[in-house]
């Protein structure tokens, strides 16, 4: 628990694994943007961060890098990928530990993220041969009709503090395969590992060949004035923003000003119902890896859970026990479970919300600060609160391990109160009840881009769309067709017949 039992140069261990993985040492030493740990609240980097001015000629020269990458084709595109994926896990231990030492993950945590940067790039290069479109049939003799699928351009990625590099590199492998170039803004709590992205993908692009043009990938360091810019640009025909739905709200209209696609991936207020049937074992695990892992901080985090009544007291003082033994503590140091909260603002806010729980009649365990000796770190028990109704807090997303749960005797009252949140990202049923499975995953069930039957909220797999609804934006990332997004459909229609019929029978003669 205490983070002195072993000294740490995070300063040093960061400036040599930023070396090992190829990235220049002016990129991070001397510059006027401080890089803090939340391992230990110090500074670990400083970067030099973007101008405006810069942000302007590294789109322009991702825009030139597009129209020549256009032209590589597909399959071609995919073997880029497919050299990133193999650097990505020649150098997965030290990505991970940066991840760890970046965004304060778990050991485990950190590498998963790496693996789920492999995984979409095996994904994406299985994709650029099958980057297909239909044939459609005509009402016109002598006739045929197809889809085209074209690349789009300069891919914009925002992307959050909490998934530092796997949300890049779902965008940029689809990207990359579909023929487009990337401008990506990171979290300006995580640039490190942007930078060190943006190294491995280098390492791959001098194995590719002269085929690449330079300027294909870019980095954008700096805080939301230039995330702004990229968002405003008329180069930048696609932005995928991942980040609060504060954010989306200001990135989505200014993105739909100028026509330009958006993909939104923001905030989630995720619910779990534990139905009678449930096998309590299973559910306890999954309830507390998804409301407590990664301290919280997921946007799949489950945060909201109706328990019926007949199993709440069978359940719920099992959970609280679990959370009160939970160990919590420096992630790089100890096998704890949970790490650090991002910051201080983190910190605040959940005490915050915890506050107005117990006002709404709520009763709090945990959610106490553990101190480990470092001013600037900011460790908590995570919560379990037991609320009398879904009100207040609970309603909103509050980025820190807090859990409500509640009590539901009605199955139909239990699903219109998990769906009555703003947000609609991921939800969970626990259940051995067919009925109750199929009708919470059925079109008036569970009102989320993603709902799971007898596993967590979180730890989505790459294959399937990532994304919400509601006010999670509607985005959809990662696999399935994703990928259409990256790309523009063309509909070609072709006459191979000596004469012109028109279409519904119109007639023109001249
Ligand atoms: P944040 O909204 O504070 O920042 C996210 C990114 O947006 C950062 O890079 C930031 O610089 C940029 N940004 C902020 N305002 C901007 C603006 N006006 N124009 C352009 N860029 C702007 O989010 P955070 O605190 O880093 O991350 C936590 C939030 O992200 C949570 O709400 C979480 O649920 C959400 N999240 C969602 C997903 C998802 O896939 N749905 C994934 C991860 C995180």
């Amino acid at each position: 628990m205490n983070i002195a039992t072993k000294p740490l140069d995070l300063k040093s261990e960061t400036a040599a694994l930023l070396a090992a993985l190829g990235v220049d040492s002016a990129a991070f030493t001397g510059g006027d943007m401080a890089s803090r740990t939340p391992v230990t609240g110090e500074v670990i980097a400083h970067l030099p961060t973007d101008s405006a001015d810069d942000a302007k000629a590294k789109i322009d020269a991702a825009d030139a890098a597009f129209r020549a990458w256009r032209q590589v084709p597909a399959p071609r595109r995919g073997e880029l990928v497919r050299l990133l994926g193999e650097e990505l896990r020649a150098h997965k231990a030290d990505l991970g530990r940066l991840v760890s030492i970046e965004a304060g993950k778990i050991p485990s945590e950190g590498l998963g993220e790496v693996q789920e940067m492999i995984d979409i790039c095996d994904f994406a290069v299985g994709l650029s041969r099958q980057l297909y479109g239909l044939t459609i049939a005509t009402e016109r003799p002598g006739h045929r009709m197809m889809e085209s699928w074209h690349p789009l351009g300069v891919v914009g990625i925002i992307s959050a503090f909490n998934f530092p590099v796997a949300v890049w590199s779902w965008n940029a492998a689809l990207a990359l395969v579909a023929g487009d170039s990337v401008v990506w803004k990171p979290s300006e709590k995580t640039p490190l590992t942007a930078l060190a992205c943006q190294a491995i993908l280098k390492r791959a692009l001098a194995r590719f060949g002269s085929d690449a043009p330079d300027g294909l990938s870019q980095v954008l360091i700096g805080g939301r004035d230039i995330g702004e810019v990229l968002v405003d640009h008329p180069k930048v025909p696609l932005v995928s923003a991942t980040g609060s739905t504060r954010m989306g709200r200001e990135v989505g209209p200014r993105l739909a000003k100028r026509f330009a696609r958006a993909v939104l991936e923001l905030g989630g207020n995720n619910g779990g119902i534990v139905c009678p049937s449930a096998d309590l074992d299973m559910a306890l695990r999954a309830i507390a890896f998804g409301a407590m892992g990664t301290a919280g901080q997921r946007c799949t985090t489950l945060r909201r859970l109706f328990v019926h009544e007949s199993v709440y007291d069978q359940l719920v003082p099992r959970l609280k026990k679990a959370y009160e033994s939970v160990s919590v503590g420096n992630p790089l140091t100890s096998s704890s479970l949970v790490g650090p909260l991002i910051d201080k603002p983190a910190y605040d806010a959940m005490q915050k919300a915890l506050e107005e729980a117990k006002a709404a009649g709520g009763s709090v365990t945990g959610g106490a600060r553990v101190e480990t000796g470092a001013t600037d770190a900011y460790y908590v028990k995570p919560a379990l609160v037991e609320m009398p109704a879904q009100t207040g807090p609970v309603l909103e997303e509050t980025f820190a391990p807090i859990l409500y749960v509640m009590k539901y005797s009605d199955f139909d009252a239990a699903i219109a109160d998990h769906n009555a949140v703003a947000a609609g990202l991921s939800s969970s049923i626990f259940t051995l009840n067919m009925q109750e499975a199929e009708r919470f995953l059925a079109a008036d069930g569970s009102d989320c881009g993603i709902a799971n039957v007898n596993i967590g909220t979180s730890g989505a797999e790459i294959g399937g769309a990532f994304g919400g609804e509601k006010e999670t934006g509607g985005g959809r990332e990662s696999g399935s067709d994703a990928w259409k997004a990256y790309m523009r459909r063309a509909t070609n229609t072709i006459n191979y017949s000596k004469a012109l019929p028109l279409a519904q029978g119109v007639s023109f003669d001249i």
